[in-house]
């Protein structure tokens, strides 16, 4: 063997087993992917699909899904969707469980005093205060008062049930809201009086002020400002309340503004919640159910309306809420 041919010899004994190592290794590691993604594909398939019937609501009939298209880009969107939903739901969910286990609470706890009092009152009758000329009548008058208390606050109970259940429709009709007013601050003048406080207009509003709503609903708002204004009222000197109405273009703005106790910033926020009162034990001496404002509030937001509130401790507070305006 010449040395040519010696040194092509060499050279081809090298190259082709290493030409054959890399192209054996190359077509297995392809074909290694080939396989693992097709296996993975299958089983993402059958997630995919899962994931589509769970989506599905009850009654919905289910889609076929195109299995062409780029199913990991799509079971990424969808998964991410999906969690999303259910972290919302969930949230969701965990709220109004606690909505609700507060509120049964709140509803116990403000039942249990007046059940507590009555029973008291009749143990005490029974137990010989019923031959007591001295005290019968004032116990039977403090349990009949203990028993006005509950009945308020079923009732006001069964008005916000009503309308977080959407049982409650509203009637509207056009209707004067300065007469509505007067009507109003007349009917609960003679408990004004008593507590020294003047329920006037701010203006004199001699022309109607036609607006569109549920007379009868926004009637008990006035009226709950209205008694508000009363309850909350300066333990001395005297009381002034007034109803003010502004042209807002398509709304007019009912204002309810009182010269009384005033309520500190740090309340506002809460003000409008069920129970919440700013004191507690001052509500409850004057048969306050700390569910007035939640029940005007509803009544308003029912009508796609909005209500608010400024206050300033020592000098008052402005209550207001605006209403369609008609012709
Ligand atoms: P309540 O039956 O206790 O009056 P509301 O829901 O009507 O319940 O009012 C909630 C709380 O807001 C009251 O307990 C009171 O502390 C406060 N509040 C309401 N209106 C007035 C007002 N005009 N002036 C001062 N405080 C008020």
């Amino acid at each position: 063997m010449g040395l040519t041919e010696y040194l092509f010899h060499k050279q081809y004994t090298i190259w082709v087993p290493a030409v054959v190592t890399v192209f054996t290794f190359v077509l297995s590691f392809f074909l290694f992917q080939y396989t693992v993604e097709r296996f993975i594909y299958r089983k993402i398939k059958v997630i995919y699909k899962n994931i589509h019937q769970l989506k599905l609501k009850k009654g919905q009939k289910p889609k076929s899904v195109d299995l062409n298209t780029d199913i990991i880009a799509a079971v990424n969107k969808d998964v991410e969707a999906w969690a999303k939903d259910q972290k919302e739901e969930i949230e969701y969910l965990k709220n109004l469980e606690n909505y609700r286990r507060e509120f049964l609470g709140n509803v116990s706890h403000e039942l249990k005093t007046p059940i507590f009092n009555i029973q008291g009152y009749i143990m005490t009758l029974l137990e010989g205060g019923l031959e007591d000329d001295k005290i019968n009548r004032t116990y039977l008058e403090r349990a009949e008062k203990s028993v006005e208390r509950m009945v308020n606050i079923v009732e006001d109970l069964e008005i916000i049930t009503q309308f977080e259940s959407g049982q409650l429709i509203l009637h509207k009709e056009k209707f004067d809201i300065v007469e509505l007013a007067r009507d109003t601050m007349s009917s609960i003048q003679y408990s004004a009086e008593k507590n020294n406080v003047r329920l006037v207009f701010k203006d004199h509003y001699e022309k109607p002020i036609y607006v569109k709503a549920d007379r009868e609903a926004i009637q008990k708002v006035i009226s709950n400002l209205l008694v508000n204004s009363i309850k909350y009222c300066k333990p001395s000197g005297i009381g002034e309340t007034k109803i003010s109405f502004y042209d807002m273009d398509e709304n007019i703005l009912v204002e309810v503004s009182d010269n009384g106790i005033g309520i500190a910033q740090e309340h506002i926020p809460r003000l409008f919640e069920r129970f919440y009162r700013v004191d507690r034990s001052r509500s409850r001496d004057i048969g306050g159910t700390g569910l007035g404002l939640s029940i005007v509030k509803h009544i308003i937001e029912a009508h796609n309306q909005t209500i608010n509130v400024r206050s300033t401790v020592g000098l008052g507070t402005t209550f207001g809420f605006t209403l369609q305006k008609v012709k």
